[in-house]
């Protein structure tokens, strides 16, 4: 019950009690003789002052319902209008990744290839620490290049326009173990997967997030130790929940959150290969699917990813 309900329903009973024995008392003390008449005066006059009582407490009630009401509305005109604002910035914001991106590949295709071309040409006259200085060079500027088209892939993956498709996962996941035949066959890897069902969605955009969770899977494997990947789902209502979980070397509870931010990495790149982006964009294609990406970990013991996706 409300407090508005409750306060209405108190003040009822109180009038209603005080009234009969404060009437009660006032015959008394007048000494009027008992009859039936003035029980129905009492009454009448009750129902009367306790309606008129009731009336006064709805309109109040109503006027601020009405108060509520419109705030509540111009709030939800100033939500909508904020969500706008950010959809429309985020937007030219992967347009610009987009653009930034794409427009760099050339200059620095042009670096490296003039990097390369002085050590072809010149090569023998330099000594061995200019020769060192145009390694570094090439060096940094084939990451930038990756770095770029890592930030290209991204911001392509905003695209919620994507063709839909009716498949089965069992045959997507056969997919993934034959274009990764390589990686799997030369690392001690076992894949079990239990019953999974026939989705709907962005065929190539989900095998790319089974792939790079399978891939991480490997990739972060306790050394010396069989690769075991357990794929499962659950039928949630509304959704086809995943789970891609492995036994590998796990990832501390603060930087759980941390790891489907683009470009963070929680080990240097002479450890583990790698930029970043894999779970940036997981995170990016679950989302266009309506759906959500989060993983469990315990440290040294493996870890658990989780996705859902709208049926
Ligand atoms: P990358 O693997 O290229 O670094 P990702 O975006 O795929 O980029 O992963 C981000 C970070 O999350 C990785 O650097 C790694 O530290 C951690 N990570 C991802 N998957 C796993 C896993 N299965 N087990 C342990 N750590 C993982």
């Amino acid at each position: 019950m409300s407090r508005t309900s409750t306060r209405i329903i108190t003040i009822y009973f109180l009038t209603g009690i005080s009234w009969i024995l404060a009437s009660d008392w006032l015959f008394t003390l007048l000494n009027y003789p008992e009859h039936p008449i003035y029980q129905t005066i009492k009454g009448c006059a009750f129902i009367i002052v306790s309606g008129l009582a009731f009336l006064y407490m709805l309109r109040k009630y109503e006027q601020r319902n009405t108060h509520y009401l419109k705030q509540l509305e111009e709030l939800n005109t100033k939500l909508k209008s904020r969500a706008e604002e950010l959809a429309a910035s985020n937007l030219e914001l992967e347009q610009f990744a987009y653009v930034a991106s794409h427009d760099l590949q050339e200059p620095l295709r042009m670096i490296t290839g003039f990097l390369n071309l002085l050590e072809k040409k010149y090569g023998t006259q330099l000594d061995t620490q200019a020769r060192e200085y145009i390694y570094f060079a090439v060096d940094g500027a084939t990451r930038m290049r990756q770095i770029i088209s890592d930030l290209l892939e991204y911001s392509k993956m905003g695209i919620k326009d994507f063709p839909k498709e009716n498949f089965a996962v069992t045959a997507l996941l056969e997919e993934i173990k034959s274009l990764n035949q390589s990686v799997l066959n030369k690392t001690d890897v076992l894949i079990s997967t239990g019953d999974l069902p026939q989705i709907t969605g962005g065929r190539i955009l989900l095998l790319q997030v089974f792939q790079n969770l399978i891939l991480n899977a490997v990739k972060y494997r306790k050394p010396g130790k069989q690769a075991l990947i357990e794929i499962k789902h659950k039928d949630s209502g509304a959704f086809w929940e995943f789970s891609v979980a492995d036994n590998g070397i796990g990832i501390g509870r603060d930087s759980l959150d941390k790891i489907f931010v683009l470009f963070q990495r929680l080990h240097p790149r002479e450890k583990f290969s790698g930029n970043g982006i894999g779970l940036a964009i997981c995170k990016k294609i679950i989302e266009n699917h309506g759906g959500q990406i989060w993983a469990t970990s315990e440290e040294g013991k493996g870890s658990t990813f989780y996705f859902s996706i709208k049926k």
